[in-house]
């Protein structure tokens, strides 16, 4: 364990001093760079990124026939971009914040199988793994129709392997019913904030659920400690895989086609904000790398988490990267906000992205909730409270000077600028557990 000097820490770093104190908070990296100053940190390239897009494509055509909600997309697993002009006028109302430009959601709310973002990265590292098990055993070519998976000889195979993570729900999901439906053995082991629903679908799935009384850190090591010594079980680390980083980064490609198709530029006189919530820092950094290489410098993106999680904005404003929890200095990592409940941030995700985030912030659980209402209300569009953490961000940059003076942007710059909120979660929460979310808003839409 680290010592912590509080004192010392918010002398150099004013902002943990508003992190201890809780408040909803900004902080707008002063050390940005380009995308080519910032790539060599990132340590992935151009050609990672096209693999993970060509593995994909091989598989769309088995996931189309073994997950259903992905038929109709031809087994592409990809979420719907919409414009939110009802909302934004709510927020401009209610936060007293005119946001300049136009607001729109990227539904991984909505995304196939899982419900989540990690629908993206989660089951890219199971497909990963199964691909090259198959590969390996000459039980598959890459030229084949992978739907040959489907076949009981080859789920056989893969029932001789297992498959075990930690996670706060979402990932757990995502890995689970992936792996499950490949024919793995897949543990999941669920920190306390993994709600009911969650472990109850997963087991459904023929998913082992291991619950732990502890946080999300508490539940990976265990996760780790199991799989350790057991050669035929692979642990999906979410504090450190390049592998999931690279199936969140696939959006970045595909979001500049759903930009285009729809009309919306991103360059210099039209700059895109993306709004990422950030739990261990995985889904949100991948996605922004994705997003960085395919349409550079113009896009910018924020991490969003809540006031009681804020592990990444404490481990990239200080340099301290994973060698810092929130819990060090004196926060509970306690929030409804499953899907962020991290104390320790991810230190490949920190130091890989450290100079391409453009900016963190910090927002209280209530906010989540009053934001999650107003959605409801204003486009009857209902998520997870974690996925309205993005939704706190048009404001923060719009209100801020510095930001703007800092990247040279102008009035008219900011007008015609599109505030894109990530929302990652919800798509699949059950009626009454949406109604229980919904009646916790504090000011109604
Ligand atoms: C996991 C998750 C995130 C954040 O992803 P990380 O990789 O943990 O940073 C955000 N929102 C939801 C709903 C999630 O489940």
């Amino acid at each position: 364990m680290t010592q912590i000097d509080s004192a010392a820490l918010i002398q150099a770093h004013p902002i943990v001093g508003e992190l201890i104190a809780l408040k909803e908070t900004s902080w707008f990296n002063p050390q940005f760079t380009t995308l080519a100053e910032g790539l060599p940190y990132v340590g992935l390239g151009q050609q990672d990124i096209a693999a993970a897009h060509a593995r994909l494509q091989r598989f769309a055509p088995y996931l189309a026939q073994a997950f259903e909600d992905t038929a109709a997309s031809g087994g592409i697993i990809e979420s719907p971009l919409e414009p939110i002009p009802a909302m934004q006028r709510v927020l401009e109302q209610r936060l007293g914040q005119p946001i300049n430009g136009a607001l729109w959601l990227k539904k991984d709310s909505h995304l196939p199988i899982s419900g989540s973002i990690k629908a993206r990265g989660g089951i890219y590292e199971v497909l990963v793994h199964a691909e090259k098990l198959a590969l390996d055993a000459g039980l598959l070519q890459e030229g084949d129709d992978y739907a040959k998976l489907l076949t009981p000889a080859l789920r056989d195979f893969f029932g001789q392997y297992r498959i075990a993570v930690g996670s706060t729900g979402n990932l757990g999901m995502s890995i689970g019913i992936m792996g499950a439906r490949l024919g793995f053995h897949v543990t999941v082991h669920m920190s306390a904030d993994a709600r009911a629903w969650k472990k109850a679908r997963l087991r459904a799935h023929g998913v082992t659920v291991v619950e732990y009384q502890e946080d999300y850190g508490v539940a990976v090591e265990q996760g780790r400690k199991a799989a350790q010594g057991d050669p035929r079980c692979l642990f999906i680390d979410d504090e450190n895989s390049r592998t999931l980083f690279l199936g969140y980064a696939v959006a970045g490609e595909r979001l500049k086609a759903q930009l285009q198709a729809q009309g919306t530029r991103v360059d210099r006189d039209h700059p895109l904000f993306v709004y990422l919530p950030c739990g261990v820092g995985g889904g949100p950094g991948g996605v922004a790398f994705g997003l960085k290489m395919a349409l550079g410098d113009h896009v910018h993106c924020f991490f969003a988490e809540p006031t009681h999680s804020p592990c990444m904005t404490l481990g990239i404003s200080t340099g301290l990267h994973d060698a810092i929890a929130v819990q060090d200095i004196g926060i509970d990592n306690v929030t409804a906000a499953d899907g962020l409940a991290v104390g320790r941030a991810s230190g490949f995700v920190g130091r890989a992205m450290q100079r391409l985030i453009d900016g963190c912030y910090t927002l209280s659980d209530e906010s989540m909730y009053d934001m999650l209402g107003w959605l409801s209300a204003a486009e009857n569009i209902q998520l997870e409270p974690s996925a309205l953490a993005g939704m706190a961000g048009p404001q923060r940059v719009c209100a801020s000077a510095y930001y703007q003076r800092l990247h040279g942007l102008s009035a008219g710059q900011m007008q015609n600028a599109t505030h894109l909120v990530w929302a990652t979660g919800g798509g699949m929460v059950p009626p009454e557990e949406m109604a229980g979310y919904l009646s916790k808003g504090r000011v109604r839409g």
